[in-house]
């Protein structure tokens, strides 16, 4: 999925030819502005989902010798719930305007495709990734604005990718 930060920087194309070049067959693709709702079912309260965004923050806090913030921000040090913060904001980002949602086929394409993205933080991920090549933002830099990082680009991971497709077959593509 295309985030809103991509589709209004005008990187659609750019990303989209990523994903071609890496083998990968356009399915099907839609514009449009998810709701709140939708978001939420995309992005899941899983523990697994809440205690790994937990961990990026406090990750990449602690590397750039700001954990003593966590806890100002946050009000906790506890992952899952740092995790129940952040999935609020990232759902707000997430219905802020325009995304462009595609199903893409290749072989290993879950695997595959979290590579070519690359790591979370744009500023963490290799030259290469889509992440690493056009992202402008950082995990720490959005924390202390309190929003989610934009990081141009979402893929679905193993636990998620059959929910999702399902999901959006019945929710969004025409
Ligand atoms: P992804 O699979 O690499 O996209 O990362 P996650 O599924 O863990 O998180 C979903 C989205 O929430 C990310 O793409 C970011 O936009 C945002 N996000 C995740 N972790 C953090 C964080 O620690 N701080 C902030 N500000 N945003 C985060
Ligand atoms: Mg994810």
């Amino acid at each position: 999925m295309i985030k809103p930060d991509a589709v209004e920087r005008k990187l659609a194309g750019r990303i989209l030819n990523r994903f071609e070049e890496a083998g990968f067959t356009i399915v099907k693709l839609q514009k449009g502005r998810l709701s709140h709702e939708l978001v939420e079912k995309q992005y899941r309260s899983t523990e697994s989902q809440l205690t790994g965004m937990g961990k990026k923050t406090i990750e990449s806090m602690t590397a750039a010798g700001k954990s003593q913030e966590i806890e100002k921000l946050f009000g906790t040090n506890d992952p899952y719930k740092i995790g129940e913060q952040l999935i609020e904001w990232n759902r707000k980002f997430m219905s802020s305007s325009d995304v462009i949602a595609m199903i893409l086929e290749r072989e290993d394409a879950i695997l595959k495709g979290r590579e070519l993205i690359g790591k979370t933080d744009p500023s963490m991920a290799t030259k290469g990734s889509i992440r690493g090549d056009f992202g402008e933002d950082s995990i720490l830099k959005a924390n202390l604005e309190r929003r989610a990082t934009r990081n141009l680009v979402h893929a679905s991971d193993e636990e998620g990718a059959a929910i999702e497709t399902h999901l959006f077959e019945e929710e969004f593509f025409d």
